[in-house]
């Protein structure tokens, strides 16, 4: 058989080798789980690096000052603080354990920007013990909180901007826990030098899986509206394709809609984090079950599910599924998890070619979010993390064992 092209969701390089299984990074999915066990989050790591490249280049074909931000929420592992690290990014953290991984990635401290709605006393302490760039205020309690320490600030703004996406994952309303809302921000800059803090300038991020670029040229002239700052970072969000039907916009287009409006004398960051490694990775499973209810439903049970991705329950995220060696089915199926939860469903409406007990079966564009949120309901063990590279396997986070389930009993 031909190698054949897979869509827009997998990976950037990912085909149907010429047994017709899935390669992604080069390397055949079905023989990675053979060899690394499933279930297992599977990356290709030229993906990543590709688009690191494509925001590098996107800024510097329009403006002289900028800099871009790995949201590393998106997957805080230590081995991609490295890579995008190597690949000359900056990154945010938005806790003191994320803060931890970005150091052992080799983040260069001043490179770290550090958020969050409610940092604790020892998470500030962290931030300013390790030097890093930047800590993104975000109420009145954490600029008192820092009072009199040396630290250089952005305040963080809700630009009251909302843009399609599910109200979970939407942070520039005004309604939010996340910021100061427009009328409270004179107040904010005014509290900053009262605590003799470094204000270098404002933050906004409007949410995340966004498609809408008129949202996010409206947030930078939000921005640039609100005084001369030296910094402006104009948060993440752009959308990813997680089902072949949806064409997010380029990496281009967004940075173009982003600088859209003019920037004078203002260094621009922005703070990508889905959009950097959501369709970079897949998740392999095994099939473990096939059950068929007449005029009902088939349900086809793998050996993971709302503990290594709880999007699609948390807020009804929406996911393709294939069987890695046979491409194309037609049989309409619902994708089940292993957990004890009627609501564990991955993948709803999946068409798959038959599926058997001992398939592996891939879903695509779950580097985001899928690994940061993996936990251990009915004590499952959290599945490794391999990056793939031409056709080389390594992995980076080891599965988790029985005994890493009682190693912090006491
Ligand atoms: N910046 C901030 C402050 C965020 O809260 C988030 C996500 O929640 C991001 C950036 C990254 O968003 P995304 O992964 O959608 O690009």
């Amino acid at each position: 058989m031909a190698a054949v092209a897979v869509s827009h969701v997998y990976p950037l390089g990912s085909r149907l080798n010429e047994q017709g299984r899935l390669e992604v990074g080069g390397c055949d999915v079905v023989e990675l789980a053979r060899e690394f066990g499933t279930p297992a989050y599977v990356y290709a790591e030229d993906d990543m690096r590709a688009r690191s490249r494509a925001y590098l280049e996107a800024f510097r074909a329009r403006i002289e000052r900028f800099e871009v931000i790995y949201a590393s929420k998106a997957f805080p592992c230590t081995a991609v603080y490295r890579l995008f690290a190597e690949e000359g990014l900056s990154t945010d953290v938005a806790s003191a354990g994320e803060l931890h991984l970005a150091l052992a990635g080799g983040f260069e401290p001043e490179l770290i920007y550090m958020h969050g709605n409610n940092k604790t006393p020892a998470d500030l302490d962290d931030a300013l013990e390790a030097g890093v760039g930047h800590i993104v205020v975000d109420s009145f309690d954490e600029i008192d909180r820092l009072r009199g320490r040396e630290a250089r600030v952005l305040v963080r703004v809700t630009p009251g901007i909302k843009p399609s996406t599910h109200s979970y994952i939407q942070t520039g309303q005004e309604d939010s826990k996340f910021g100061f809302g427009l009328d409270d921000v004179p107040r904010a800059v005014a509290a900053c030098a009262e605590a003799g803090l470094q204000l270098d300038g404002l933050h906004a991020h409007i949410g995340s899986q966004v498609f809408e670029l008129e949202a996010f040229e409206r947030l930078a002239e939000v921005l640039v509206d609100m005084g001369d700052w030296p910094l402006l970072n104009l948060g993440g969000g752009l959308g990813i394709a997680y089902t072949r039907d949806q064409r997010p916009p380029a990496i281009e287009e967004y940075v173009d809609a982003l600088l859209r409006h003019a920037f004078e004398g203002v260094t621009v960051l922005c703070e990508p984090g889905r959009s950097l490694v959501g369709s970079a990775g897949v998740t392999i499973y095994t099939v473990g079950t096939v059950k068929r209810i007449p005029g009902v439903r088939t349900y086809v049970a793998v050996d993971g599910g709302m503990s290594d991705n709880l999007r699609p329950m948390l807020y009804g995220a929406r996911y393709e599924a294939e069987i890695a060696d046979r491409f194309g089915g037609g049989d309409q199926v619902t994708i089940a998890g292993m957990h004890c939860e009627s609501g564990d469903i991955l993948v709803r409406d999946a068409l798959l070619d038959d599926p058997r007990p001992g398939d592996v079966l891939v879903t695509p564009a779950t580097g985001a979010y899928g690994h940061a949120m993996a936990n251990n309901y009915n004590a499952l063990l959290r599945p490794p993390v391999i990056f793939c590279k031409d056709g080389d396997a390594r992995v980076v986070v080891r599965r988790e064992t029985y005994d890493d389930l009682t190693r912090r009993d006491v």
